[in-house]
């Protein structure tokens, strides 16, 4: 451990010249005091807009290309116009234009085949944080600091599970080592790219949406860093997300666990890998707000001290699938056909997000992502060809028209009423409870409700667990 600091910029946080100023002055101050090392998301939108070019590349829209990258191109060199000297104009608009010449070359492949191959796609989407990490480091280098853009490519070592990869720590602790420890080590403030990495043999990677908090966490394990600062668009970690709940809250402090759980249970302000590679050092975490930097924000710690029971945040996930098997008799094995169900998502890549089985019919349901539903009853189908052929299983039902809701709280479980406080505050909104699972640690109760009485039931548990 030493006293090296991470920082990492979301997109809204870069999202214009004024953001990166903001953005630049942050590090500058605190690059004053100890070492930095800052991880940048693309300009905000940029990776929608890259991803919709690739769209039309592979389906041969020349139009709709050309007006794709003129806007990627005019949304930076606008910054560059704002951010830089005259001077040093020039220079930059030159360094953007080779890096989205790598962006067209890989398109126009895409166009030839009239196919994406994710690799190709991967390596154009990294493109945004390539530049935002340009004009970053520019504007440091424009302040009077030594400051260098790195493509994490060069130091995160992933697997090759293009557009979801995962990093192998000990193959990036080797190369961050070799690349950024020495430009540390010479006062340079390295501004890596977020979101991106390479196999080992050098195949482009990204770390899924949102990954760039990923990558800060990686970049910062691996670096040994003292502390991570998340910087993003909101306080901190809030008791809701505050675009469905007004009255929602900022928490001082929540664990690695409490963090992670409502990650993954959809609230976007960290990605939900996040936490895993800083657990082990105990790397402590802030969610700050770039637009009120003065505010303390959140800080993420192993664990809370005493009268923080009970509920401490709700959230909810909108797109999601709710998929359901039912044997046809009690003579066939309901557990059984669920192991392999679960197994068969498992084989094709799709995260079961929660689970809900009946002991006495031993039907069982599974919830997914919307995306991965097709990837998901394909897999299933193909698992048990047999005893759907044969009709020992009924036919897979598939419900689009549902949400889930969860609440966190390590404290949840010395608290035994809560559970059916929160039902009741559902019911009352007249929205229909579909499945409800518990994890088995008690750190989440999540309720699988009707899509369009989710808003309203998160506001309402909200209200009844007292987090306003
Ligand atoms: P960034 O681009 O900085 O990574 P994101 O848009 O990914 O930012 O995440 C920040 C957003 O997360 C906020 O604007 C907010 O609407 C949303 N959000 C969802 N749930 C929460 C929550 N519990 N606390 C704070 N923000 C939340
Ligand atoms: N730019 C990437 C995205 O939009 C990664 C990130 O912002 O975290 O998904
Ligand atoms: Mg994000």
């Amino acid at each position: 451990m030493n006293n090296l600091l991470a920082m990492k910029f979301g997109g809204t946080s870069v999202g214009s010249a004024a953001r990166m100023k903001a953005a630049g002055d942050l590090i500058a101050l605190e690059a004053a005091k100890r070492p930095v090392v800052a991880v940048v998301s693309a300009m905000s939108k940029i990776t929608d807009l890259l991803l919709d070019v690739a769209k039309h590349a592979e389906a041969d829209d020349q139009t709709a290309i050309d007006g794709g990258i003129e806007l990627l191109e005019a949304r930076h060199f606008e910054a560059v116009q704002e951010l830089l000297p005259a001077t040093e104009r020039l220079r930059v608009h030159e360094q953007i234009e080779e890096i989205t010449g790598d962006f067209r070359r890989i398109v126009s492949g895409m166009q030839m085949l009239g196919y994406r191959p994710p690799r190709a796609v991967d390596e154009a989407i990294a493109v945004g944080e390539r530049l935002s990490a340009l004009l970053v480091s520019e504007y440091l280098k424009s302040i009077g600091l030594a400051s260098e853009a790195v493509n994490a490519s060069e130091v995160i070592v992933t697997d090759a599970v293009f557009g979801n990869a995962s990093p192998m720590l000990r193959e990036t602790r080797e190369k961050a080592e070799a690349k950024l420890r020495p430009l540390l080590d010479r006062g340079v403030i390295p501004v890596v790219t977020g979101f991106n990495g390479a196999t080992a043999d050098g195949r482009p990677t990204t770390l899924g949406r949102g990954g760039s908090d990923f990558s800060a966490a990686i970049v910062a394990a691996v670096l040994d860093a003292a502390e991570l600062w998340i910087w993003t668009d909101v306080d901190g970690i809030m008791t809701a997300d505050p675009r469905l709940v007004p009255g929602a809250k900022i928490l001082d402090e929540i664990t690695y666990s409490e963090a992670a759980e409502l990650a993954y249970a959809g609230a976007k302000v960290l990605h939900p890998r996040t936490l895993a590679p800083l657990v082990e050092k105990k790397i402590p975490v802030w969610s700050k707000n770039s637009f009120a930097p003065e505010k303390p924000g959140t800080r993420i710690v192993p664990a809370l001290g005493a009268g923080n029971g009970g509920a401490r945040a709700v959230t909810s996930m909108a797109n999601v699938a709710l998929v359901s098997l039912e044997p046809a008799n009690t003579g066939v094995g309901g557990v059984h056909v669920m192991a392999r169900a679960i197994d068969a998502l498992d084989s094709a890549g799709v995260e079961l997000l929660a689970l809900s089985s009946s002991s006495y019919r031993q039907s069982f349901c599974l919830l997914i992502r919307k995306e991965d539903l097709e990837a998901a009853t394909q897999a299933i189908e193909t698992a048990l060809a047999l005893e759907l052929a044969h009709g020992y299983v009924h036919g897979i039902e598939v419900d689009q028209n549902v949400g889930l809701l969860a609440v966190v709280g390590e404290g949840m479980r010395g608290f035994s009423g809560l559970a059916g406080r929160i039902f009741t505050a559902i019911s009352r909104e007249k929205v229909n409870i579909i499945a409800i699972a518990q994890g088995s640690s008690e750190l989440t109760i999540s309720i699988v409700v009707r899509r369009d009485g989710l808003e309203k039931a998160v506001r309402a548990v909200h209200a009844e667990c007292h987090l306003a």
